[in-house]
């Protein structure tokens, strides 16, 4: 189904209108096709026009209109999985090499906002918290680690009394502040991209949904009315790809993750919830992340499902995870509730990869995609144009596919899921 309005949100609704890009009729030639008009399929686009490729973007709604429309706007330094995690599954140096890249994405998101004047309310700093007492010493650890081996000093520790000064938040247990982080106005950073691949020379089609492709001589893309032939394609469709590439399917899983808006607070309140304007997340298995807006709303994210149906009342069914947190709340008015699709991975690291010499693909962002989309596409860019090295750093970490593989992989991933919410909420 074709869409090419975007799902009623606070972005939406906060957004300057813009103008619709045309559909694709008839025949294309261009070097690159990408399938997917959010932060991958943009990013990849405005790099490869910086170096000097002809590139069609075809976006089945509105550029957007995914998880890149809708999601916490949280930019987030490093990787989705943490550092000793990673140093785990791939040595010291392949971690090293992997949080010099997350780095790298965070800066990326930041100079394409100001090289290029996008207007997306772009601010500083992370506010995370232990959700549990049992995780504050692993927080301070880990701040220990990341300036001794890593050499990073923008992180430090948050005991839990100067925490009570920095948010009413309820149940936290110290915490970590993160300067390097940042956070930004989602929508507005998707439209700001489209703009700049735009101004490059992408040719970019709205509610052209791709029902197949074919590899031959060059790589045949087909919508219903039109046909784009490349010397390569980039799959950029994320949590939304569903059938139209198999291979990869088994090692993401789309899952659904909900967001609400407040109605506008008083200054007073809202520097009571969040003191500093950092966005803040918890350390739930089911993450809870939020931040305030520029009007002083409270943008609440929490709360998955698993199948492909939404609840009725998406506002209600985040409400209950925002009041655990901020009890005050409890006759402040829901403007919105919304939800969207993202894929996860087995390992929570980004899926990176080439199907053939021409298919190259990255999904698998697992709610870090703010800033790894975006690398992404500068990663895309650079393999296509014959430099692979940075690019297989990402595409070179282990990866697994989901248990049952492509048929049978919901049933083990929802009782795996309900089995970490279900401790989320043991305590
Ligand atoms: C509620 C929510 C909160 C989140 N919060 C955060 C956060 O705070 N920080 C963070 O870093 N990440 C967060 N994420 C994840 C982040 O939004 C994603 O990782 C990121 O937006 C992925 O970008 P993308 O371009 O790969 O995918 P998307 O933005 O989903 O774009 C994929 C596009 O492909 C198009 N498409 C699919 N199939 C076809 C086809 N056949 N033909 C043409 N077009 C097609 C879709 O219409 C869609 O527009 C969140 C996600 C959600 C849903």
């Amino acid at each position: 189904m074709q869409n090419q309005a975007h799902v009623e949100s606070w972005y939406a609704a906060s957004v300057l209108p813009m103008a619709d890009f045309p559909s694709l009729q008839g025949e294309q030639v261009a070097d690159v096709c990408v399938i997917g008009g959010g932060y991958t399929g943009l990013s990849t686009a405005i790099h490869l026009r910086q170096l000097g490729y002809s590139v069609t973007v075809l976006e089945a709604n509105k550029v957007g209109w995914g998880a890149s429309g809708r999601n916490g706007g949280h930019v987030g330094t490093g990787q989705r999985a943490d550092q000793d995690q990673l140093e785990k599954l791939v040595g010291m140096e392949h971690a090293k090499a992997l949080w010099d890249l997350g780095l790298e994405a965070v800066d990326t998101v930041c100079q394409l906002i100001e090289q290029h004047a996008i207007q997306c309310e772009l601010k500083h700093g992370n506010l995370h918290v232990a959700s549990k007492a049992k995780e504050a010493p692993g927080l301070e650890e880990e701040v220990e680690h990341l300036s001794n081996v890593y050499g990073y000093q923008q992180i430090r520790y948050v005991d839990p009394v100067e925490l009570g000064e920095m948010t009413s938040g309820q149940g936290f247990h110290g915490g970590t502040l993160d300067s390097g982080c940042r956070h930004l106005h989602p929508l507005k950073y998707a439209q700001g991209l489209a703009r700049v691949a735009r101004e490059s020379g992408a040719t970019i089609y709205e509610g052209s949904r791709v029902l197949s492709y074919s590899e031959g001589e060059k790589v045949t893309v087909k919508t219903d009315q039109g046909v784009v032939s490349a010397r390569y394609l980039v799959l950029a469709c994320n949590g939304y790809l569903e059938k139209l590439e198999p291979r990869t399917a088994g090692r993401i899983m789309p899952i659904n993750n909900y967001m609400l808006a407040t109605e506008p607070l008083p200054e007073e309140l809202a520097r009571s919830l969040i003191r500093d304007d950092s966005s803040m997340s918890d350390s739930l298995f089911v993450i809870d992340y939020w931040k305030l807006s520029q009007d002083n709303r409270l943008l609440f994210g929490g709360g998955e499902s698993y199948s492909r149906r939404f609840p009725a009342d998406m506002g209600a069914f985040v409400r209950k995870y925002m009041l655990r947190i901020y009890p005050e709340l409890a006759n402040t008015r829901i403007d919105y509730g919304w939800g969207g699709t993202l894929a996860i991975t087995m390992n929570r690291m980004p899926d990176f990869g080439r199907l053939s010499a021409s298919v190259f693909y990255a999904h698998g962002y697992s709610g870090h995609g703010v800033p790894i989309a975006t690398l992404a596409g500068k990663l895309l860019a650079e393999v296509i144009s014959g430099s692979a090295e940075r690019f297989d750093v990402m595409a070179s970490v282990p990866s697994q596919t989901f248990p049952g593989g492509t048929l049978l992989r919901w049933p083990g991933l929802v009782a795996g899921m309900l089995f970490y919410s279900l401790r989320d909420r043991l305590g």
